[in-house]
């Protein structure tokens, strides 16, 4: 299964992707994660990231590219994969159309987890509490939420004008929402 999930910030994609991974037994790729990783080792391109995600702006697409096409090209990857983080802007969703294509991989669905922003404050302002991530603090929420709004909805309607995306309810319990996720996973790969 090669699958996106999609949703602003605190909306829960990462928690329910890395139980997908369990599920579908396909890696989670996300590309937060991998920038946090190279932040981390202190490699070139983490230095380059690293105030760029502090400030909870967007890091170069090229940057995005690179590491995105070095991580699809892993052997984990040939059954399919979950991607969160990626695309976050209509740039990058073209970029990820054509990659896909060239490897003859095409996406099967595009999930789109909706959460309401009063609920997504409150659970990245919870979060922050508990993790300490560094672009958790009150501005770069801010920001990294205004940046969703202006640069990532639109890949929303990106994938909906492809007619692969499915919009799910990200309100309610884990396992709640997980299950609504299977559920919409399904009938996009039953509908194909
Ligand atoms: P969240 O979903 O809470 O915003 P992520 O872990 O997905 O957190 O991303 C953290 C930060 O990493 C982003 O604010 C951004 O700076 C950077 N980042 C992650 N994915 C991308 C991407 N596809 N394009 C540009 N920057 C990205």
């Amino acid at each position: 299964m090669r699958l996106i999930l999609l949703g602003a910030p605190g909306s829960g994609k990462g928690t329910q992707a890395s139980r997908l991974k369990d599920h579908l037994q396909v890696p989670h790729i996300s590309t937060g994660d991998l920038l946090r990783a190279e932040v981390a080792a202190g490699s070139e391109l983490g230095i380059a990231a690293k105030e760029v995600m502090a400030r909870g702006e967007l890091v170069s697409d090229e940057i995005l590219l690179g590491m995105l096409k070095s991580r699809l090209s892993r052997d984990d990857c040939k059954d399919g994969f979950i991607l969160d983080g990626y695309p976050r802007n209509v740039a990058q969703a073209n970029a990820l159309d054509a990659l896909l294509a060239s490897i003859q991989q095409p996406l099967e669905a595009a999930v789109q987890l909706e959460v309401p922003t009063e609920l997504l404050v409150e659970r990245i302002a919870g979060r922050a509490k508990a993790e300490g991530r560094a672009d958790d603090s009150p501005e770069s929420v801010r920001t990294r939420l205004k940046v969703y709004n202006e640069q990532t909805a639109p890949v929303v309607d990106f994938y909906r004008n492809h007619g692969n995306l499915t919009v799910v309810n990200g309100v309610g319990e884990l396992d709640e929402v997980f299950t609504r996720i299977i559920e919409a996973i399904d009938t996009a790969a039953s509908v194909g």
